[in-house]
């Protein structure tokens, strides 16, 4: 594994992040999920991201990961990994659980650090950006999460560019740097591209991209049907419809090239991303530890002829 400056900070990053979004909940199976988060680490993946809502039930991957902590992170490996959280989606009922409210953030840190029986996160991060908050609220309760000690580290996610450069210089100048970004990108999800990327490379905040892998569509996953206990047959986020046979056809053509660089489609997918030096890490999710390695295994081989990158973008025009 190979770490990156996070930005132009002092927090380095492995080139791949394990997130907990799906198969770490109270649905999954606890031992599957151990043993990915073990073999993770075992291979270099120091970075665990996490949020306040994921499961189902919400929550449920908190508590999950504090477990999988007790049973194999005692003592000082604590210190050997790098755990985030988020506030900003739905949490809990009333007004006081979902957005961007100081009175939100800081009690659902509290109860995020209760969950995984941890004293403090390394990043915590605002999960959107609230339209209807004041970010000089928001900013000023990461900043406040940052000085009580219950998080090292403050970031944002999805957060559109304009206010991504507005909360920086809020938390610049309130002394707790925004270190990092968490946005969805990938060969199917373009948006960072036009506008966010510059705006971290100027201002030297990291870029973690989520859902690398477009939640498993670049990959083999579907290209003969949609498997039993695949993502998109449990029809949460990724549904069956959104695999539509234009889809498929973009997807083998994308296939056939990575057979051409010696890779699978989820190892060029990475490699694809990995290839801006602006993006720190990339943060995949995996429902098996075969899953993980094949991820890792991406890392072999980063680089691209500007040939094959003409012909990724003459398919993906398609
Ligand atoms: P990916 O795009 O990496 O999708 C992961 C899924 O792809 C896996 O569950 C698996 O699907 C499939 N997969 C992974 N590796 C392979 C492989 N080598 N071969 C075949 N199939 C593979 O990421 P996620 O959508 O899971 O998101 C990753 C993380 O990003 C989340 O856990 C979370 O931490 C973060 N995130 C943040 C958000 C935000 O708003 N900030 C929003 C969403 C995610 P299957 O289960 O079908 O096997």
């Amino acid at each position: 594994m190979e770490y990156n400056r996070c930005g132009k900070s002092g927090l380095k990053l492995p080139q791949i992040s394990l997130g907990l979004w799906h198969n770490f909940g109270s649905v999954d199976s606890f031992e599957n999920a151990e043993s990915i988060a073990v073999a993770a680490f075992d291979k270099g993946i120091t970075h665990f991201d996490l949020a306040n809502n994921y499961g189902p039930v919400p929550g449920s991957a908190e508590t999950n990961f504090g477990k999988i902590l007790k049973n194999n992170f005692q003592g000082n490996l604590r210190d050997e990994i790098v755990i985030s959280t988020k506030a900003g989606y739905t949490m809990w009922d009333g007004p006081y659980g979902d957005w961007g409210s100081r009175k939100y953030m800081l009690s659902s840190l509290d109860q995020s650090l209760k969950r995984m029986d941890l004293e403090y996160v390394d990043i915590f991060y605002s999960h959107r950006f609230d339209p209807e908050t004041p970010l000089e609220e928001t900013m000023t309760a990461l900043d406040y999460a940052v000085r009580s000690g219950k998080a090292l580290y403050a970031g944002i996610s999805n957060y559109p560019p304009e206010q991504t450069a507005e909360a920086a210089a809020i938390l610049k100048e309130l002394g707790t740097p925004c270190l990092i970004h968490q946005v969805k990108y990938s060969m199917f999800v373009r948006t960072p591209e036009e506008g966010l990327l510059d705006v971290l490379g100027e201002k030297g905040i990291g870029c973690i991209a989520f859902s690398p892998l477009a939640q498993g569509l670049l990959t083999d996953r579907y290209l003969k049907g949609i498997p039993e206990n695949s993502r998109a047959s449990k029809g949460s986020f990724l549904k069956p419809e959104h695999i539509t046979e234009e889809k498929i056809k973009v997807i083998v053509a994308l296939n056939d090239i990575a057979q051409g660089r010696n890779q699978s489609l989820a190892q060029m997918a990475l490699a694809w991303l990995l290839k801006d030096n602006r993006i720190t890490s990339v943060l995949i999710g995996a429902s098996s530890v075969g899953q993980l390695q094949n991820n890792i295994d991406a890392l072999g081989n980063i680089d691209f002829t500007q040939a094959e990158l003409n012909k990724i973008e003459a398919i993906l025009a398609s």
